[in-house]
């Protein structure tokens, strides 16, 4: 008998649905995941191999339900790199930002709420919303991928959503969000309804600017997420976080699920943030090579969105095929970028130079060809 998903009793929200599906595709350069490309340096491998050595030894017992050790150096490090206090009340951590995410929508969303994110803008805000029965809301972007602070306030107002996501930078065009836009629609969603801001700092030790945690200050109904996913060059690890308010961190207790993070986890963290400057370093890297993708795109004679992130989109792909067809094309050169949907453009993330150098002799290439 031929059984699939169509014939379970699943949701009526999830059938017809896609799963998240970046191709993890086995080619020489993989520059579409917003990855750090660089594996984690010899001295830090030791260190966790030390620590989960050490924990491994307790696996009898549930870790640490609050992750108190983790948290009070996640909060010690924001507040080294950002000038602004943070305690370890305000931090909360979760297996990668994406469980954060979930978890701020299953306390502050859920069935008959709703939430907005301006789009194009990460995916996965909209498939947790779905995931945990919130409507989604898909807020506007200008033309040029910037947050048009007039039609942003009339959604929020229009809509009176429950969440509001920014992200900055934002994945994947890579532009930030000035700090007064954020602070302006925070505003009008606390007199459209009050509701929840959280602002997705995913990718904020690229930016060129500061992050947003200051504005945590005398705004209960902000929240900030943070990954060591990108700038830890640990997306393997799954660990997420949030600073906020120490009241939204103990209202997302009443949705975790006790004892998620696991002693491997808490103990491998623990390792790679003492760590913290050295992996600081690589990220200096990776903001150069990402403004030389940023130049030499537009050299080539691309459209190349400003990017504060470590990933570049560009563009404009309008020719027969669309950006599905130019992606092949690189990627029968062997490099993998991301095609997101978006009509006309590409996103590459930052590798180490010499797959940036195979990006860019791969797209030269076909710009000679068409041109
Ligand atoms: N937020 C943004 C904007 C992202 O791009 C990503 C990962 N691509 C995440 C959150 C989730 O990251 P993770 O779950 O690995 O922390």
């Amino acid at each position: 008998m031929n059984f699939g998903i169509d014939d379970l009793p699943v949701r009526d929200e999830l059938r017809g649905k896609s799963p998240y599906g970046a191709p993890q595709l086995d080619v020489p350069v993989r520059l579409n995941t917003n990855e750090n490309p660089y594996p984690l340096p010899e001295p830090l491998v030791e260190r966790i191999a030390e620590r989960v050595r050490e924990a491994a030894r307790d696996l009898n017992r549930y870790p640490d339900r609050n992750a108190v050790e983790l948290r009070t150096q996640l909060a010690k490090y924001l507040t080294d790199t950002s000038g602004h206090e943070v305690g370890l009340a305000n931090v909360w951590a979760a297996n990668g930002s994406n469980e954060v995410i979930q978890q701020l929508l299953q306390t502050f969303g859920g069935p008959g709420r709703t939430a907005i994110g301006f789009e194009p803008s990460y995916s996965m805000h909209a498939l947790i919303a779905r995931g945990t029965g919130t409507g989604w809301i898909s807020g506007p972007r200008g033309e040029d991928f910037t947050i048009d602070l007039a039609a942003a306030e009339q959604a929020v107002a229009e809509n009176k959503p429950d969440v509001v996501f920014i992200t900055t930078p934002n994945n994947p065009t890579g532009n930030a969000v000035p700090p007064e836009t954020v602070l302006a629609l925070y505003e009008a969603a606390q007199a459209a309804k009050p509701s929840m801001v959280v602002v997705d700092e995913a990718y904020i030790e690229f930016s060129h600017g500061d992050s947003l945690l200051p504005l945590l200050e005398g705004r209960p109904n902000l929240v900030v997420s943070r990954t060591m996913s990108k700038a830890f060059g640990a997306a393997g690890l799954r660990l997420g976080y949030l600073a906020a308010h120490p009241a939204v961190v103990d209202a997302v207790q009443l949705v975790r699920l006790p004892y998620h993070l696991s002693a491997v986890t808490q103990a491998t963290a623990l390792a790679a943030l003492e760590h913290t400057d050295t992996l600081l370093k690589y990220v200096e890297q990776l903001k150069a090579e990402r403004d030389r993708l940023v130049s030499e795109l537009r050299v080539i004679g691309f459209e190349v969105v400003d990017s504060d992130a470590n990933f570049v989109q560009f563009g404009r792909f309008d020719g027969p095929g669309g950006s599905h067809a130019v992606w092949q094309k690189i990627l029968d050169r062997g490099v993998l970028v991301r095609d997101n949907g978006i009509p006309g453009w590409l996103r590459v993330s930052a590798g180490t130079p010499e797959e940036n150098d195979a990006f860019l002799d791969a797209v030269r290439e076909l710009q000679c060809l068409v041109g």
